[in-house]
């Protein structure tokens, strides 16, 4: 087991999602260790309590790290994905609306390092998802459909997040409905709903706060350290 903290740089670090992660990370310094944060733009200041800030454009002048969180945006995907591969380091990412072409840079990567790309960090729905495979294995022929809402500025619709819930529920052969509400500042909520003659079974799960996803990204950051190369969903790396 790892006992020294882990070797953070964190991309994306003046977003929201970044900046949840720098705080929750600063919290448990005896686990984690921020190196470095980058940012689109060159940051002012430089240092923000004991982390050096860096811009996009200084990416290959970071510190050594043992594992690259991203939230950023699809232009800034590429960059740090050939660090981790050039350094040899672990890649922990979610940043959404990459295009295929980058997902098949990832699929390459994987080959070289381990890495984590996922639409959803939430532990809570990583076991959502393993309940939604096992109950549509066990109920085959029942219908399935799942309701997302989220506020209203969440454009894609379903989300990504009830698009991996329903390759859950598909991977045990079911089809799968979708409904998409959109209203006020809802975080986001996903209930699947198993529907047989007579009964039905609806799984829920609601996030309230936005830092779940954070601390599942260093849930997993952590995880990472000394596995082989390639490909892992949160749910391979729950305990
Ligand atoms: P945000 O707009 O608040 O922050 C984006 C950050 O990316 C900023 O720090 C910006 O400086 C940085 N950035 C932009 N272009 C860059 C580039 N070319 N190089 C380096 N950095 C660059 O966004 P957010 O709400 O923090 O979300 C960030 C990403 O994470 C989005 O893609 C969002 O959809 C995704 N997200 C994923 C999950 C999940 O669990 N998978 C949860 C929340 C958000």
């Amino acid at each position: 087991m790892n006992t020294s903290p882990t070797r953070l740089l964190i991309h994306g670090a003046s977003g929201r999602m970044g900046q949840a992660l720098l705080r929750l990370a600063a919290a448990e310094p005896e686990r984690y260790q921020v190196v470095g944060a980058v940012t689109r733009r060159t940051p002012s200041p430089r240092v923000v309590d004991g982390v050096p800030h860096f811009a996009a454009s200084e990416l290959a002048g970071v510190p050594a790290f043992d594992v690259a969180i991203d939230f950023s945006l699809p232009e800034g995907f590429d960059p740090v994905l050939a660090l981790c591969v050039e350094r040899k380091a672990a890649l922990v990412s979610g940043t959404t609306g990459i295009s295929s072409a980058q997902q098949s840079a990832l699929a390459a990567a994987a080959t070289t390092i381990p890495l984590v790309w996922a639409t959803n960090f939430s532990l809570g729905v990583a076991v959502l998802a393993e309940l939604v495979e096992r109950a549509a294995s066990a109920l085959p022929g029942w219908d399935i459909d799942i309701v997302e809402s989220h506020h209203v500025h969440k454009k894609d619709a379903p989300s990504g997040t009830a698009l991996t819930l329903g390759q859950a529920a598909a991977s045990a052969g079911a089809q799968v409905h979708y409904a998409s509400l959109r209203a006020g500042d809802i975080v986001g909520e996903h209930t699947v709903q198993f529907a047989g003659l007579g009964e039905r079974i609806e799984l829920v799960h609601r996030a309230t706060h936005r830092d779940v996803f954070a601390r599942g990204a260093l849930h997993v950051a952590r995880k990472l350290l000394d596995r082989p190369a390639g490909d892992y969903r949160v749910r391979d790396l729950l305990d």
